[in-house]
């Protein structure tokens, strides 16, 4: 069974969530205050945590913070709920190590909709590694960490190299450069977004047929990147 926990003050959205999640045949555990959530986390290795901003005793992004920095901890899945709806929350929620957040008020069906998606990826992710990433003639020897177009081997630095995994294993997906910067500098790499631009331009320089003209790595204004094959 996929244990949740929820940590929320606003009891009436602790037992919707509840029993949206029961329903659906989650194990459900519920903690009231940031420290009672923090302990519970510890204590019950839940496999996906739901956690307020707003809490009394120890908020959210706190949480957020210790559960990564505990190696214990650090692999749990987190969803944040905010109250505030402003960009900068968002990206402080996704800085601090939250996998996704939604911002009150939500349906219960988005809810249940954004838990799936996250389980989803992180089981994906800690599925058996695959060894090679292929996308038509580009090729991605993760053990070797060796890059290939066409046969020829292409150098790529460290950064280069993961970047390239992270696009290559998310296909078709808009990545944010938010996201990128989670996944592939760390979340306490505090780096300029624009890290990701100058490394995206490299890589161009290195697979697109025309880097003023890229077909593969596209951007998507606004938001980041997205991979197309
Ligand atoms: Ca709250």
């Amino acid at each position: 069974m996929t244990k949740v926990i929820i940590v929320e003050d606003e009891e009436t959205l602790v037992r919707n969530l509840g029993e949206k999640l029961s329903g659906d045949g989650f194990t459900v555990v519920t903690a009231m205050d940031g420290e009672e959530g923090l302990d519970k986390i510890r204590v019950e290795n839940p496999d996906l945590i739901v956690l307020d901003i707003m809490l009394p005793r120890l908020d959210g992004l706190s949480i957020c913070r210790i559960v990564r920095h505990d190696p214990a901890t650090a692999h749990i899945p987190i969803i944040m709920l905010t109250a505030r709806g402003t960009e900068v929350d968002k990206i402080v929620g996704l800085e601090s190590g939250a996998d996704d957040y939604i911002v009150k008020p939500f349906s219960l069906g988005e809810f249940l909709a954004r838990v799936r998606a996250v389980l989803r990826r992180v089981s994906s992710d800690r599925a058996v590694p695959q060894d090679e990433l292929v996308s038509n003639n580009l090729r991605l020897s993760l053990t070797g960490r060796r890059f290939f177009k066409d046969s020829d081997e292409i150098k790529l630095s460290n950064k280069e190299f993961d970047l390239l995994a992270e696009l290559m294993r998310n296909r078709g997906a808009v990545l944010s450069r938010d996201l990128i910067l989670t996944k592939v500098w760390g979340y306490d790499y505090f780096v300029d977004k624009r890290t990701v631009d100058v490394h995206v331009r490299w890589l161009r320089e290195k697979i697109e047929d025309d880097p003023s003209n890229p077909r593969r790595i596209v951007t998507v204004r606004g938001v980041g990147y997205r991979f197309e094959g």
